[in-house]
């Protein structure tokens, strides 16, 4: 929507520059191309892409995709589908995430993991420029946008329940700090029980969100834009984390 406004824009400058003689014509060229960010042109050696359903690697991880309803900082969907991918390596880490934290009582909400392009720069378009540490310059991409970045929380595995943390998800407060000191204890509990199972399968926390967590490889893979529909499914044999060192006559995994 934005790129179509920004077009008719770029189309009422030109005529009017046409009208007036050469000089408005560079004005308005130079309007125009600074109110349109492109993905970042990014060279050197990445691995392939390599996205992967998350929940079909273990479908006791819970999905929560605000970003496929009207309940997220928008106020409607960005996401066509309530779906949530990560790179192969990155989902990989998070299943042992929430493996480990299902020993603890807990398993995993995902809010959010590979991003398209184009939902960052939405994302940044809408923010006031004072709430900008919460979200990422499309100039640059995000790491959502390379596969390699999960929003997540924890839900209770005796009720099923999305825990409360001393935030809300994507809160855009010093709440919503992993140091925050506010809150109650067993709020600021769970919230460090999430950051330790994640610290412990190598993603790092952001400083100013406590759901939001990078894988450590993130370096090796581009910013990408392809939408949920266009990610190639996986063959089934690749599915399980386990599948390929498993004997060949293992009963199948749960
Ligand atoms: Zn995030």
């Amino acid at each position: 929507m934005q790129q179509s406004r920004l077009w008719i824009a770029w189309l009422a400058l030109s005529a009017l520059a046409s009208m007036s003689g050469g000089g408005a014509t560079a004005v308005a060229q130079e309007a125009a191309q600074e109110a349109v960010v492109t993905m970042p042109v990014e060279t050197g050696a990445f691995r392939p892409s390599e996205l992967i359903e998350i929940t079909r690697l273990d479908p006791s991880i819970k999905l929560d995709i605000r970003y496929a309803t009207a309940n997220n900082f928008v106020g409607r969907p960005v996401y066509a589908e309530a779906r949530a991918f990560l790179q192969r390596p990155a989902a990989e880490a998070l299943v042992k995430a929430h493996r480990w934290l299902k020993t603890q009582g807990y398993g995993l909400v995902v809010f959010d993991g590979y991003r398209p392009w184009r939902v960052t720069k939405l994302f940044w378009e809408l923010t006031s420029p004072d709430k900008r540490d919460y979200v990422a310059d499309p100039a640059k991409g995000s790491l959502h946008n390379r596969g390699c970045a999960a929003d997540v929380s924890l839900y209770d595995l005796k009720t099923g329940e999305l825990v409360t943390m001393p935030s809300e998800y994507d809160e855009m407060s010093e709440r919503a700090h992993p140091d925050y000191a506010g809150g109650t204890e067993d709020q600021r509990r769970l919230r460090d029980l999430l950051r330790s199972a994640m610290e412990r399968f190598d993603f790092k926390v952001y400083r100013y969100e406590w759901w939001h967590f990078d894988y450590k490889d993130w370096r090796q893979y581009r910013v990408q834009d392809t939408p949920f529909s266009e990610i190639p499914p996986l063959p089934v044999s690749n599915e399980s984390p386990s599948s390929s060192d498993a004997p060949s006559d293992a009963p199948p995994q749960p």
